[in-house]
């Protein structure tokens, strides 16, 4: 299958469970994770009217994006993964959303250099460690209080919050922690579900879906 095809199947099953769950958010964004995938099958998905899409690495992300900006100046890139302190700058102006933040350093960093010059990105998530995984990025559910009250008093708009949960756990526990918790932030955005359990996520109220393998096909690296 194209992944023009796939795209509209996702968009199609992304309507039904929309219309069929009542805690689904009225607006939902599918970010495209083009991961490892090259600038032709990026391309070949915008002109079929895909405008958002996510890549993990800012290194990759530079590599790719810039030409395809030229080209299509409306598309929307967001950051899916863990940003190193000393990538922030770069990161600020090759992605308009980040879903990563994850600790008070980073947030420092991000202050810091959203005042310079040639900043793009507008938004800002903060991804929580809902499985509590030592290997993986995101804040501790039981430091999420106090990050959440360090950033808002630096004056950091904090507009949403993101996880992945564990390889091998049911997600529906972790879509529900995340939702609960953003309710108490009062942050609109709930970016949460993959290409295995966006169905999932859509009905605890998902506003961005982030699909990779669903959407091109199996990642080769
Ligand atoms: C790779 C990735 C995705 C997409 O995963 P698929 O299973 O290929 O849909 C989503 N979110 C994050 C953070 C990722 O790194």
């Amino acid at each position: 299958m194209r992944s023009a095809e796939r795209l509209h199947e996702i968009r199609q099953n992304i309507k039904k469970w929309q219309d069929k769950s009542p805690l689904a958010a009225k607006e939902i964004t599918l970010v495209a994770v083009s991961k490892t995938h090259p600038v032709e099958a990026i391309i070949a998905l915008i002109e079929v009217g895909q405008k958002v899409f996510g890549e993990n690495q800012v290194q990759e992300a530079a590599a790719k994006w810039p030409a395809i900006r030229k080209l299509y100046p409306d598309v929307e890139l967001h950051l899916i993964g863990s940003l190193q302190t000393n990538k922030v700058r770069e990161a600020l102006a090759l992605f308009d959303v980040i879903h990563t933040v994850d600790r008070e350093s980073l947030a420092d960093a991000i202050i810091k250099k959203n005042k310079t010059s040639g900043v793009r990105c507008k938004r800002f998530l903060v991804q929580v460690n809902t499985g509590e995984e030592p290997q993986k990025g995101g804040v501790m559910p039981r430091n999420f209080p106090s990050l959440l009250e360090y950033v808002r008093h630096h004056g950091f708009p904090v507009e949403g919050l993101m996880c992945v949960p564990p390889a091998d756990a049911l997600p529906a526990p972790h879509f529900a922690l995340l939702r609960t918790m953003a309710e108490g932030a009062k942050t609109p955005y709930l970016s949460m579900g993959m290409s295995n359990d966006y169905e999932t996520a859509i009905r605890f109220g998902a506003t961005h879906i982030r699909i990779g393998t669903a959407l091109f096909g199996e990642r080769k690296v």
